[in-house]
């Protein structure tokens, strides 16, 4: 067995290279390479010298993830899922905007936290993605965008950790990836780009914050615990209020960064005015002490098992002005990729029925592309790297 060196960050090749008998700043032209150059193949790796190369062909491998599908929207999102083995999948989506190129990862192969909304949770947990898997979907996507327009500049622009999974259940294999995507070596993302979505695993928000400070978006969801506990069962382990100190402590040694909070508007459940009021009620609160924040009310996506159905687009407005004119910076998600199951809380469509998944694993061979050429994607951005 060789060693996947999507697995490492720049530090954990390093560590690896020296494990070779070679100097440190060999792993930083290999880093290079891997992630900014898409390669896989050790003998285009020219300015490596004969002698690494051939201890890299015998000690090592990049691992891409089998590609089971893709599919392309009419808005120029893009759906990819990959197979992770034994049967399950995993989902990555690309959002092309006018100014960014963002794309949702999966850290998990379905999630053990089970919110009532979302259908990765009514899917179960399978497995925690290795680092080398949470990295492929990003190593993927880039490289593969960057070929169908015909650029070398940077494509993705942005990271957000909202695909299938709790990322902060699966942190050893989180961190690592986090930081290549933030290498200048690697990625080069800058850390308000990159966004980690919880469901609140209070501990880890906390060790987050002192090892990788990327951006942090909390599934809210509920103003008040006996709510919360229904939808998030986490929350009956992590109730509201630690969940506030955890994004003040997160807040405490960056004054120019908020939270965004995450909040799926279902119909009846929590979309009335009283939730609106006690939100602001919660979130004025624990200002005071600190707290920054901002809210994205998304609109459920639905699905039959969940039994819940999307509020009303009037009372999601409804919503966001009572939310606005308590001061509080409010946006709507606007739904992406809708025609193609690609909107948050869809991610586990295909992998839920895993005999379905089995075929289509079975059919990959003689799988048509999309062409790509019938989608417009926006212009790269050259300058994707905001100053900080
Ligand atoms: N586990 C993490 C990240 C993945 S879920 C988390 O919960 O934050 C990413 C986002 O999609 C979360 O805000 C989640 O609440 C939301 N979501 C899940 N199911 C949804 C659905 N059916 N409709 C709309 N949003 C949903
Ligand atoms: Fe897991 Fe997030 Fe879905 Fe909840 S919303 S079940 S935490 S993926």
């Amino acid at each position: 067995m060789t060693t996947n060196l999507l697995e490492f960050d720049l530090e954990g090749l390093a560590v690896f290279c020296e494990g070779l008998g070679e100097k440190r700043f060999r792993a930083t032209q290999l880093f290079r390479w891997i992630h900014q150059r898409g390669a896989a193949d050790f003998e285009h790796m020219s300015d490596l010298a004969k002698s690494l190369r051939q201890k890299l062909l015998s000690h090592a491998h990049v691992a891409p993830l089998p590609l089971i599908s893709q599919h392309i929207s009419a808005d120029g999102t893009i759906k990819w899922l990959f197979d992770v083995g034994d049967g399950n999948a995993i989902e990555s989506v690309f959002i092309p905007e006018d100014d960014r190129g963002t794309l949702c990862i999966s850290s998990q192969a379905g999630c053990a936290v089970g919110c009532r909304f979302c259908s990765t949770g009514h899917q179960g947990f399978s497995r925690n993605l290795t680092t080398g898997e949470i990295l492929a979907q990003l190593w993927f996507a880039e490289h593969f965008l960057r070929q169908h327009v015909k650029t070398d500049e940077r494509v993705i622009s942005n990271v957000v950790m909202m695909g299938m999974g709790e990322p902060l259940q699966n942190y050893s294999a989180l961190v690592p990836a986090l930081r290549a995507m933030l290498d200048d070596h690697g990625y080069g993302l800058s850390r308000r780009r990159v966004t980690v979505s919880t469901s609140g695993v209070v501990p880890m928000i906390e060790r987050l914050s002192g090892d990788c400070p990327v951006a942090l978006a909390v599934s809210l969801h509920a103003p008040f615990d006996a709510l919360r506990d229904n939808l998030v069962p986490l929350n009956r382990k992590y109730p509201l209020d630690e969940l506030m100190q955890a994004c003040i402590g997160y807040l405490a040694h960056a004054p120019r960064d908020f939270i965004t909070f995450e909040y799926c508007m279902l119909d009846g459940v929590n979309d009335q005015p009283e939730h609106a009021s006690a939100l602001i009620d919660l979130v004025q609160r624990h200002a005071r002490q600190g707290l920054r924040c901002k809210f994205n009310l998304i609109p459920f996506n639905p699905f039959p098992a969940s039994g819940l159905l999307r509020s009303p687009q009037t009372r999601v407005q409804a919503f966001a002005k009572q939310l606005q004119e308590a001061g509080l910076v409010t946006t709507v998600r606007k739904t992406r990729g809708d025609d193609i199951d690609a909107a948050c809380g869809q991610l586990a469509g295909d992998v839920k029925d895993r005999t379905q998944v089995q075929s289509r694993m079975a059919e990959q061979r003689t799988l048509n592309w999309v062409p790509l050429s019938a989608v417009t994607f926006s212009e790269p951005r050259h300058d994707t790297k905001p100053k900080n």
